[in-house]
């Protein structure tokens, strides 16, 4: 679960990690209250789950009421790369002398977290990372070991960060590691994590994203539940219970096994289809989970062409077409559906599939044949 940057705050001072005073606001009249409370000069910040806000005009400065108001207004309801600002954070102005970045992660193909500290912050650290490699000061954290204060000094250093700001740059990256490890984080980042004119340290923006695994031993994060952009999609799919992730294609796709999903969107790209998402049906695939992965990739507007593509191991193929045939009698299909059904009693299956006039339905022995057929059903629909 990703959090708004107030939410990312709130759990940040749970660890001690300094952040400015502040405070939410939904409407233009409680931003300016809130400003009033707070002491100009104040920034106003649209809470989007979305980077590059600044960038996009979402961040501004007010140094006093009237500007406050103005900045309020064009914010709220200002479209950030497709999410709609509803609500602000109004925040004390720092004085910033130095912008840089710190973060912690996890990196899955070194199986260790990673720590990156930067003297190059407030800019895109993937541009950094493009660009300026050498200007990240990268190291791996072994859990065991945990990342104790002499780390981050060595690191700190690592990055060239100014003489003045080390110190209190190592003892908050030490406070941004328990709340990356005990706080159970996938990604904990500040950029840019700021020195002030007066010599402090601390994060002017927060990227929290929560680890949903470990949802079971943080009853506290239900407050952060509720305010969550979720693709309609994927809550359909959530709800009905479906291993289901949305992607950006015309073609529908339906498998039984992950593994299976994920070479069917690969096969798809590689015939030039587009997938519209990943959805792994599971292991049984009768007729009420097949109903429901049809409902839910049938509600996906920019669908064209639907393809089922089933390894019957364990699920015998008669089943999955009874399956296949009595989901259609229940669900009203705008698509046409491609399957390709293999493994036991595969032959069976097709014979039932049969009976499924073509315009509605077609089968392909193999999967790169019926990949090929979505693809240009998709392509002919569009
Ligand atoms: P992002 O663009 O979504 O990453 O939003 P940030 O919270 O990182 O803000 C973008 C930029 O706005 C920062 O890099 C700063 O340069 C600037 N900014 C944010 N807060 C303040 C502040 O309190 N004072 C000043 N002077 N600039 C700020
Ligand atoms: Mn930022």
């Amino acid at each position: 679960m990703d959090l708004f940057e107030y939410q990312g705050k709130q759990y940040f001072a749970r660890f001690g990690i300094p952040t400015s005073p502040g405070a939410v606001a939904d409407s233009v009249e409680e931003a300016v209250a809130k400003a009033d409370e707070l002491g100009y000069p104040v920034v106003v910040k649209a809470q989007v789950k979305v980077g590059g806000r600044g960038k996009a005009g979402g961040v501004k400065l007010a140094a006093n009421a009237e500007e406050a108001r103005q900045h309020a207004q064009a914010i709220l309801g200002m479209d950030i790369k497709g999410h709609v600002v509803h609500r602000l954070w109004i925040e004390r102005a720092s004085d910033i002398a130095k912008e840089y970045y710190a973060s912690f992660t996890l990196d899955r193909s070194a199986k260790l977290h990673l720590c990156m500290v930067s003297a190059k912050g407030g800019v895109d650290i993937e541009e950094v990372a493009a660009t300026d490699p050498g200007a990240i000061a990268r190291r791996h954290v072994d859990p065991v070991d945990g990342f104790p204060l002499e780390a981050a000094r060595e690191v700190v250093a690592a990055a060239g960060l100014d003489e003045a700001a080390r110190e209190p740059a190592a003892a908050l990256l030490v406070q941004l590691w328990d709340c990356y490890d005990q706080g159970d984080c996938d990604l904990a980042e500040i950029n840019p994590l700021i020195l002030t004119t007066d010599g402090r340290v601390h994060a002017l923006d927060a990227k929290v994203s929560l680890d949903d695994n470990a949802a079971f031993r943080h009853p506290e994060w239900a407050e952060f539940a509720g305010t969550e952009t979720e693709d309609p999609r994927e809550k359909l799919a959530k709800e009905k219970g479906l291993q289901y992730v949305g992607l950006d294609g015309e073609v529908g796709i339906i498998a039984n096994g992950a593994g299976l999903a994920m070479s069917t969107c690969d096969v798809v790209e590689q015939v030039g289809g587009k997938p519209a998402n990943f959805l792994d049906i599971g292991g049984g695939a009768n007729a009420a989970q097949m109903a429901n992965a049809l409902e839910v990739i049938n509600a996906d507007p920019k669908v064209r062409a639907i393809f089922i593509n089933i390894f019957g191991g364990i699920t015998r193929g008669e089943e999955v077409a009874n399956g296949i045939v009595e989901a259609l009698g229940r669900v009203e299909i705008a698509s046409p559906i491609v399957v390709r059904l293999d493994g036991t009693n595969a032959e069976e299956g097709r014979r039932i599939l049969a009976q499924v006039p073509p315009e509605r339905l077609e089968s392909r022995p193999t999967m790169i044949e019926a990949a090929r057929r979505a693809a240009e059903l998709a392509r002919q629909r569009a």
